[in-house]
């Protein structure tokens, strides 16, 4: 039985003592309770009532968990939209989720009004909830509230909102506090952002259901994190974090010795980066795979084997299962990730058509993810379905191809794309960053290549980039990739 996300954070304000947020002015449990009271309060004080939605564009703060907590106590959808969109970017979610209210920070106000969109600074919603009482009676929720909207990245086409319930973000936060071993006496080291499913849920949600506390940072600096890693015992990042800290010579044994966990998910964590981890710091960074639709999927073992270049087995309650055309693919063949479970979201925001494409009978929802399962039940991340490469009637996985170049002295970083080609209809175009000050030879790269995978797999062309596209979670967007690339072998 998943216990409420509300429910959860009454039961930790009751037991005296816990503190929620650690820093020069601790806050705790019953303060974080006490807060989320005001703000709800606040909330249908302006007027929100259940099911309404509340758009929340800021900067990284402590307040954004309080707020994400009180909506859920007001029956009120927490929208959270990452701050580096532009206006004209975030007129999307404005026209599209029709929020009830956007709080943005006070330079925005006017932009998001001119919108139609009812709209107030941050900071003069928290002056009005400081003044509100603390009580509040909440109305009594039901498992399949919807309890937030977050939009996925949309790197093509429109972004979608992901429409998720109590009941996914409960039940998840369940899972993961027993299977991560999570205890009332762990710190988190909170460096992630709060607009996206890895800072805001399960990062959070595993901090609350253990009663545990966080050591809260608005931003990711290499400085911050060597300072605080000592006073911490959990570290939640993206693979871009792990490379940012290896390139610091000060990251050594005995600042992660206090540290009993390193996760790392959103994004491939290059079994590179994790055997060259091992080896600076004496820990095993733990790799999952979870999407917004589908909160946490696999997870590498705790106590077993976590193995490099995979992202473990699925969680207890949570389904997986690998398909071709045919259905369930054999183990160790590729295929089509698909995942079952009361994690996974109800449908896009207004988008039932969409919604009945990317679900197939039986209730299994198609993740886009390509992937494989080997003979232990680790299950490997190929790539996106839609960067899957097709060169000369043959697939090739981009992940594939990535781990062998990663593996080689002097790339730092790659990524493989398919680029329009006359002869093979796609060629796989590899894009690689040197290590720093490290001259990479294109053609070298190929010839090293050539002794660990087949010849249809080797690159056509290999592009020495100063940096990758990224995200705000550190994900290379191929899609601006093949783009910028598309002419490559255009004879026009
Ligand atoms: P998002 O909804 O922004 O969290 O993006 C979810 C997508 O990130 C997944 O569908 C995967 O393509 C990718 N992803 C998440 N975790 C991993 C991982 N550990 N390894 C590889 N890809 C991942």
């Amino acid at each position: 039985m998943s216990v409420d996300v509300i429910e959860t954070l009454k039961a930790k304000a009751a037991m005296p003592g816990r503190v929620w947020l650690q820093g020069v002015a601790p806050v705790s449990y019953a303060d974080l309770l006490a807060e989320t009271g005001r703000m709800a309060n606040a909330l249908a004080g302006l007027g929100l009532v259940k099911g309404d939605r509340l758009l929340l564009q800021v900067e990284k703060r402590e307040a954004v968990l309080s707020l994400y907590l009180a909506c859920l106590r007001a029956g009120v959808v927490f929208l959270p939209v990452n701050p580096g969109y532009t206006v004209p970017e975030t007129a999307h979610f404005l026209t599209d989720a029709e929020p009830a209210l956007a709080l943005v920070e006070s330079s925005r106000v006017a932009a998001i009004g001119e919108k139609g969109v009812r709209a107030m600074a941050l900071d003069d919603f928290l002056g009005m909830a400081g003044s509100a009482p603390a009580e509040f009676a909440d109305p009594v929720p039901s498992p399949g509230d919807l309890a937030a909207i977050l939009y996925t990245s949309g790197t093509t086409g429109r972004s979608k909102g992901v429409m998720l319930s109590r009941l996914n973000l409960a039940s998840n936060a369940g899972t993961l506090v027993e299977f991560w071993r999570f205890t009332e006496s762990d710190v988190l080291l909170h460096v992630l952002p709060v607009f996206h499913t890895h800072g805001l849920f399960v990062a959070t949600n595993c901090v609350l259901y253990a009663g545990a506390s966080m050591i809260f940072q608005r931003a990711f600096s290499p400085d911050a994190v060597l300072d605080a890693l000592p006073a911490a015992s959990v570290m939640m990042g993206v693979p871009t974090f792990y490379t940012r800290l290896l390139a610091d010579p000060r990251l050594t044994p005995a600042v992660c010795d206090h540290i009993r966990l390193f996760v790392s998910g959103s994004a491939p964590l290059s079994p590179a980066t994790h055997a060259e981890w091992r080896d600076r710091t004496g820990q095993a960074i733990l790799e999952r795979y979870g999407m917004t639709e589908t909160n946490m999927i696999t997870s590498n073992p705790y106590d077993g084997d976590r193995r490099a270049g995979t992202v473990g087995m699925p969680l207890p309650g949570v389904e997986v299962r690998v398909t071709g055309p045919a259905g369930v693919v054999p183990v160790g063949e590729a295929g089509e990730i698909e995942v079952r479970g009361p994690n996974v979201f109800g449908g896009y925001w207004r988008m039932p058509e969409q919604t009945a494409k990317e679900f197939r009978e039986g209730g299994w929802f198609v993740t886009g993810d390509l992937g494989a399962f080997d003979a232990e039940g680790y299950l490997s991340i190929l790539g996106r379905a839609k960067d899957l490469v097709i060169t000369g009637g043959l697939n090739v996985y981009p992940a594939e191809v990535e781990a062998a170049l990663d593996d080689l002295a002097g790339v730092a970083a790659s990524a493989v794309i398919g680029v329009p080609h006359p002869d093979f209809g796609e060629a796989v175009v590899a894009c690689v960053v040197p290590v720093a000050d490290d001259m990479l030879d294109a053609e070298g790269v190929r010839v090293a290549l050539r002794e660990r995978l087949a010849a249809f797999k080797i690159p056509k062309r290999v592009l020495v980039l100063a940096d990758l596209p990224r995200n705000a979670m550190g994900k290379v967007q191929k899609a601006e990739l093949r783009k910028v690339h598309a002419k490559l072998f255009s004879t026009g």
